[in-house]
């Protein structure tokens, strides 16, 4: 008989169990609360700006191999695009200086040798001081690990493990930083080309997903939220739905694909991280200049990186805190006094849609990264997904879909 995998949660990581255990034969059930499949990666139509957004722009990078074999797996590999070359380039809008950093399509990190790659007035002293990140220990700070300050670390580290850690780098696990790195920066300019979802998060991640799904016999249920879940003789027995209950047969499963604090509240006593951050974007309806790089990073303004898509320009704040409370028409001009002037751009302020994602991801600090539990739980039919479970990796996509790649491998009796 044909074993149901009861999944809850269509963000992400619930999708890529899905899809592995529906290609594995599984009868599959997917239950979301919301009436939207992606979770935290999902797109919408905007009527403030008449135009499709996505909640957040999420970069991804060319060493993510997870999220490619899950691109792949469901058809969508051509809808990451970037440039072909690891290149980035910044503008300092305090200073007005312009530079590109090129990391090559190499297979090591030779740029570093090369003093027209780097960024401008940084030597290779500089780039062998961040080394202690790529075998630090997971207990450790950032801070504690390579120096947080200086020219090098303002216009490169900064920004970036600001972007992956999502929290302020001198605070954040020199451990997650160090898979980070390893993963992409550390093996070339072949594994950091930028990646983004084009034309969309949904189209790229969430939809075809779901197609899928569908198309194999997938129960795609929305608009169901899991209040309890029932146990017996150590395993998970029945699932209470606010409408109705379900029961768990004796060869079925159930991955929890929620929130941390969702899980939580299912599953007293599990140990999850509590301490979270915020993620700020805004879309502004603008056709690009021709001249536009798809993507800038931006140093001493309010932005951090600015996207160029066909139909908007759209940037990013992490770590976005402080930023949670600011009224919204004295943050729309803030951000866009960043974007015109990267931009070179005089017009009037374009419609804009301002996201504020307040818990976008759990806070990437060690004492927050030794709350992650594992993906097998002490039930024996019932596991853990999300980018906040023990991954190895800040809460990412790549590690969102890690982690539902696990809890599918666990499922099926694998590790
Ligand atoms: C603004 C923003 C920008 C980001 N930028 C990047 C980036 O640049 N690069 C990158 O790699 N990552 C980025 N991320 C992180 C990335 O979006 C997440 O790591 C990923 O989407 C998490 O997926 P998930 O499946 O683990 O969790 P979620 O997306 O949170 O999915 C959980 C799902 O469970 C559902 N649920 C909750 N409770 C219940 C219940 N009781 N019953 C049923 N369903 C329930 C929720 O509605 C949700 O759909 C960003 C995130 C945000 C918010």
């Amino acid at each position: 008989m044909q074993k149901t995998a009861h999944i809850i949660g269509a963000g992400i990581s619930g999708l890529s169990a899905a899809v592995r255990l529906a290609n594995a034969n599984y009868r599959v059930s997917v239950h979301e609360a919301t009436q939207t499949t992606g979770g935290r990666c999902r797109s919408y139509f905007d009527a403030a700006t008449n135009l499709m957004i996505d909640n957040g722009n999420h970069l991804l990078l060319s060493g993510n191999s997870h999220a490619l074999a899950y691109a792949r797996s469901i058809g969508t590999e051509a809808g990451l695009v970037g440039p072909k070359r690891a290149q980035f380039p910044f503008v300092d809008v305090s200073t007005g200086q312009r530079w590109q950093l090129d990391l090559g399509d190499g297979r090591l990190p030779l740029w570093v040798f090369d003093e027209v790659r780097r960024v401008p007035d940084t030597g290779l002293r500089d780039y062998l001081a961040l080394m202690p990140l790529i075998w630090a220990g997971t207990d450790k700070l950032v801070g504690k690990a390579i120096p947080c300050e200086g020219t090098l670390y303002q216009r490169l580290v900064q920004p970036l493990l600001l972007a992956a850690l999502n929290v302020d780098p001198p605070e954040g696990s020199a451990g997650l930083a160090g898979a980070i790195v390893r993963e992409t920066l550390a093996k070339g300019g072949r594994y950091i080309e930028p990646l983004v979802a084009s034309p969309s998060l949904a189209a790229a991640f969430v939809d075809p997903a779901i197609a899928r799904l569908r198309s194999d016999g997938a129960d795609i249920r929305l608009g169901r939220s899991l209040r309890a879940v029932k146990f017996a003789d150590g395993r998970a027995v029945g699932l209470a739905f606010d409408e109705e209950d379900e029961t768990v047969g004796a060869e079925d499963c159930v991955i929890l694909a929620v929130p941390p604090w969702t899980a939580q509240k299912l599953l007293p006593g599990t140990d999850a991280p509590d301490t979270f951050r915020a993620i700020l974007n805004a879309h502004f309806r603008i056709v690009p200049p021709s001249h536009a790089k798809p993507m800038v990073g931006v140093i001493g303004g309010t932005v951090e990186w600015i996207f160029a898509f066909h139909d908007r320009l759209s940037v990013t704040v992490s770590a976005a805190d402080h930023l949670m409370d600011t009224d919204i028409d004295d943050l729309t001009l803030l951000l866009w006094r960043d974007v015109s002037a990267v931009h070179d751009l005089t017009g009037p302020v374009p419609p804009c849609r301002i996201v504020k994602e307040k818990r976008a991801t759990f806070a990437a600090t060690p004492a927050q990264d030794a709350r992650r539990p594992a993906a097998r739980t002490r039930w024996t039919n019932l596991f853990l997904a999300g980018d906040w479970t023990n991954t190895g990796l800040p809460a990412t996509i790549e590690g969102a879909l890690r982690s539902g790649n696990t809890a599918a491998s666990l499922v099926r009796g694998g590790a």
